[in-house]
């Protein structure tokens, strides 16, 4: 009935959350409000964790992508379960040191990392860098010089697949602004100046092929083109390098309608091709990581809203406003993201009303979701929207001088705030 195992219903006929009333939670910290489920979280990373010692015996490491949620706690969570993390900026990077995340299991993304950023993350011992542009090299090559450190690096690569949708296309998707190209010889020539660093190590590749991916071929694919490439590096250089990132982009449940399948059988079935391709090119498996933010965190958050004005317009539509809006969740705004809702204190009655829920900005824009289905509501009724985890809080926003709303992180049926609620006092804080 709902998108997550961690929505159900109760004898009140409230929505609950990771066995937590969310009307009960609504009252207790106001709204709009982020909920995150901890138990939740640490199911996903345990799930990718086993599966890559599973079915690579090991020889691996699941890195948290950072940008989907970015808090001290995510952070202190993900540290005891043991993931390492990818960072895409020098503040990202900032929250992980503050809760003294291993630096050697940090990885530091990013199409455009400034000189200072290199050279904060270098002083402080990333454990590698993936490497976007060719001038970067030079950068952190000198600030490793500096500090009389050999730093590591991998390159990312393009390998000619967009997944961004159901459908993948298999060649071009040379349209990004991200790493470097296969075809046009500019990778080889990325890593021949990469091993002519003296203070660079080259440790490996990267890539990522997109988001909200369902199927597994895309995936196998990628795998393929860059396991090929390691053998073409082998063969022109000599060097067999040791560590292959497969990046993120794991699809889950928004809504309905999409077949999100366990990540392990994504893993699973990677593994194979990987393992039979290695065989093929006679390389050795290379050290591999993957990338889940979404998948991690996107199902195990919801947030709640209090239902303001209902304006039905006849035959046009219904709208249902809430408290928030783009300033909590842009992605609709941004890319039509689909989500699906319920009013958590009437979650036990039909959803039978097909509204679009809007949000409080001064933007038309500002919607959550057209032509939902939820209960019949009424203003006061509290509004779930669900799998909002991912890309919600860590894309939000002070637009019309909304204060950020608090995360609340519940972990065996207790909750308690994460992140605290901004005041007007904190949206004036750096104002002179
Ligand atoms: C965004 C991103 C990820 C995570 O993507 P999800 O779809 O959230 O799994 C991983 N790696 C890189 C390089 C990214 O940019």
């Amino acid at each position: 009935m709902f998108v997550s195992d961690s929505l159900a219903v109760n004898g009140q006929g409230h929505l609950t959350f990771s066995g937590v009333d969310t009307v009960s939670l609504a009252e207790k910290y106001g709204t709009p409000l982020y909920v995150m489920s901890e138990d939740g979280i640490r199911k996903n990373c345990r799930a990718f964790k086993n599966a890559v010692d599973e079915y690579y015996g090991g020889n691996g490491l699941i890195l948290y992508a950072s940008k989907a949620f970015c808090c001290k706690e995510i952070y202190r969570i993900v540290k005891s379960e043991g993931l390492g993390i990818d960072v895409v900026s020098g503040g990202e990077l900032f929250t992980a040191l503050s809760v003294s995340f291993p630096a050697e299991k940090i990885y530091f993304h990013g199409n455009n990392k400034t000189p200072d950023e290199i050279k904060y993350a270098v002083e402080n011992r990333v454990g590698c860098f993936v490497v976007d542009h060719i001038d970067e090299l030079e950068i952190i090559n000198s600030a490793a010089e500096k500090e009389n450190i050999t730093q590591n690096v991998m390159l990312r690569i393009k390998p000619g697949i967009d997944a961004h949708t159901h459908e993948f296309i298999k060649t071009g998707q040379i349209d990004s602004k991200f790493g470097f190209l296969l075809e046009s010889g500019e990778a080889m020539q990325a890593v021949k100046n990469a091993l002519e660093y003296k203070n660079l190590n080259l440790c490996g590749l990267h890539c990522h092929i997109g988001s909200q991916i369902f199927e597994e071929q895309p995936f196998e694919f990628a795998a393929k083109i860059m396991l090929g490439f390691l053998k073409q590096i082998k063969n022109e250089t000599g060097i067999e390098l040791e560590k292959l990132n497969l990046g993120g982009g794991f699809g889950i449940k928004y809504v309905e309608g999409d077949m999100a399948i366990p990540f392990e059988n994504y893993i699973q079935k990677v593994s194979e091709v990987v393992k039979a391709e290695c065989k093929t090119l006679d390389i050795a498996v290379p050290f591999i990581l993957m990338e889940p933010g979404r998948a991690i965190v996107g199902s195990e958050g919801i947030t709640l809203y209090t239902i303001g004005f209902i304006k039905d317009i006849p035959n046009v539509r219904k709208f249902v406003s809430v408290d928030g809006g783009i300033s909590d969740n842009p992605r609709y705004a941004l890319y039509q993201a689909e989500y699906s809702a319920a009013v958590a204190n009437k979650a036990g009655e039909d959803a039978c009303d097909v509204v679009t829920i809007a949000g409080k900005c001064c933007e038309s824009g500002d919607l959550i979701q057209k032509d939902c289905h939820i209960q019949k509501a009424q203003t006061g009724d509290i509004l779930a929207v669900f799998s909002t985890g991912a890309y919600n809080y860590s894309m939000s926003s002070n637009y019309n001088r909304l204060p950020k709303p608090p995360v609340v992180m519940i972990k065996n049926g207790e909750a308690r705030e994460v992140v605290k609620g901004e005041k007007y006092e904190d949206v004036l804080r750096n104002d002179l």
